[in-house]
């Protein structure tokens, strides 16, 4: 092995997130909806032009009281990609719905919307878009399909956190939207989320689902003179701890992101001539989209290569990782019914995608040991 390790992904501190993080203790009330909270929330509100955002434990949990906010009834059925995190469709599946794998497209790896109109039936109800690597799908077509059949869009921005499409911030566009900030996304607080509420009518009931099924957010503005159990819903509240740390980060966002960037480009420059041999696709080019440097993957030409190519990279100290095993071949996609067949652009890419380091405190040096190892283990086939 030649040279230091170097890992996937790294923590990093940007900015005055451990002081923040002092003051919300100094301040003598560590739970919710303090005024960090009340900051990283209006930062984003006003960062993003959302109408409303509410801070969450983590991206999963935000789905969780979207899924809810949706009123779905057992047999509903609800349009989600294969090619996702689990909690894409746990968070829905938890209502009794129905889901239906959509495949991805082989450019953007994003949901394809060509195939919606087909998926679309009596009992569809939400469509939940996931903006992979921070790349818009294609929200206007998918809006237009929603509007037409009147359907819920909620969008998993986990990984779009600071991305846009057509000028509008990703988490905005459709009626909902969700954000993570986990470790491994662009801006963090180690496990952390947010709702992002688009439309005024689920409003209310978010902050009660948000709050345990409790209207104990109305009485704290003094709405009710009691706070009692009016819906479902659990604790989806992050401490000012999360916040604090958080707030410390959103206030470093475009720093952190411009160093992404500069990581993204030169991942891309460096392997443009393997691309130009046909050895490897990669991540769209930098100019393709308004997406934040989230992730640069690339993807060998088939399973074996990329597999050797991880064993290439760890032999060499470098930590490069697949995802994801796609959720419709999973043990619980084929409970459902379905066969890996089903859904052939998701299981190619899955068996082919590597997704590179990409961390704020990435050395140079460290990024050319990792283009350098690619580009020979190529030379050598
Ligand atoms: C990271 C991620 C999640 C989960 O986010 P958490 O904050 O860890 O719950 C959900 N969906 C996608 C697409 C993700 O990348």
């Amino acid at each position: 092995m030649s040279g230091r390790a170097i890992p996937f992904n790294r923590a990093f501190i940007a900015g005055n997130e451990l002081s923040y993080v002092a003051q919300a203790v100094a301040s003598g009330t560590l739970g919710a909806d303090g005024s960090f909270t009340r900051r990283c929330c209006a930062w984003m509100e006003q960062r993003f032009g959302a109408r409303r955002v509410l801070l969450t434990p983590s991206c999963s949990s935000a789905l969780e009281i979207a899924a809810v906010l949706c009123d779905l009834t057992p047999g509903d059925e609800v349009l989600v990609p294969s090619f996702t995190f689990v909690t894409t469709a746990s968070a829905f599946l938890a209502t009794g719905c129905r889901l239906r794998f959509v495949d991805i497209r082989p450019d953007t790896l994003n949901m394809d919307e060509t195939l919606l109109p087909a998926l679309i039936g009596p009992r569809t109800r939400v469509i939940v878009p996931v903006h992979y690597a921070g790349v818009g799908c294609a929200m206007d077509e998918i809006m237009a399909l929603a509007d037409r059949h009147s359907l819920l869009v909620v969008e998993d921005a986990a990984q779009a956190v600071g991305a846009r499409y057509r000028g509008r911030s990703l988490g905005t566009i459709g009626h909902l939207g969700c954000f993570s900030f986990h470790e491994t996304k662009n801006l963090i607080c180690g496990e952390g989320g947010a709702l992002v509420i688009n439309d005024a009518r689920f409003e209310a009931r978010a902050d009660v689902v948000r709050h345990s099924g409790t209207n104990r957010s109305e009485f704290l503005r003094g709405g009710v003179d009691r706070y009692t159990w009016v819906d479902v819903g659990s604790s989806h509240l992050p401490s000012e701890m999360v916040a604090a740390f958080l707030y410390g980060q959103l206030e470093e966002a475009e720093r952190i992101t411009a160093r992404r960037w500069t990581i993204y480009r030169r991942y891309h420059a460096g392997l443009a001539p393997l691309v130009a041999r046909g050895c490897l696709q990669t991540a769209p080019a930098p100019d393709d989209a308004q997406h934040n440097a989230h992730m640069f993957y690339v993807l060998a030409e088939d399973g074996s290569t990329r597999d050797a190519l991880i064993a290439w990279l760890k032999a060499r100290g470098i930590q490069a990782v697949f995802h994801y095993v796609p959720l419709h071949s999973s043990p619980m996609g084929r409970r459902m019914g379905y066969v890996p067949e089903d859904l052939p652009v998701t299981e190619s890419v899955s068996a082919r995608l590597l997704r590179l380091p990409c961390y704020f405190e990435l050395e140079p040096s460290d990024q050319s040991r990792v283009i350098d190892a690619i580009v020979d283990f190529f030379s050598r086939r």
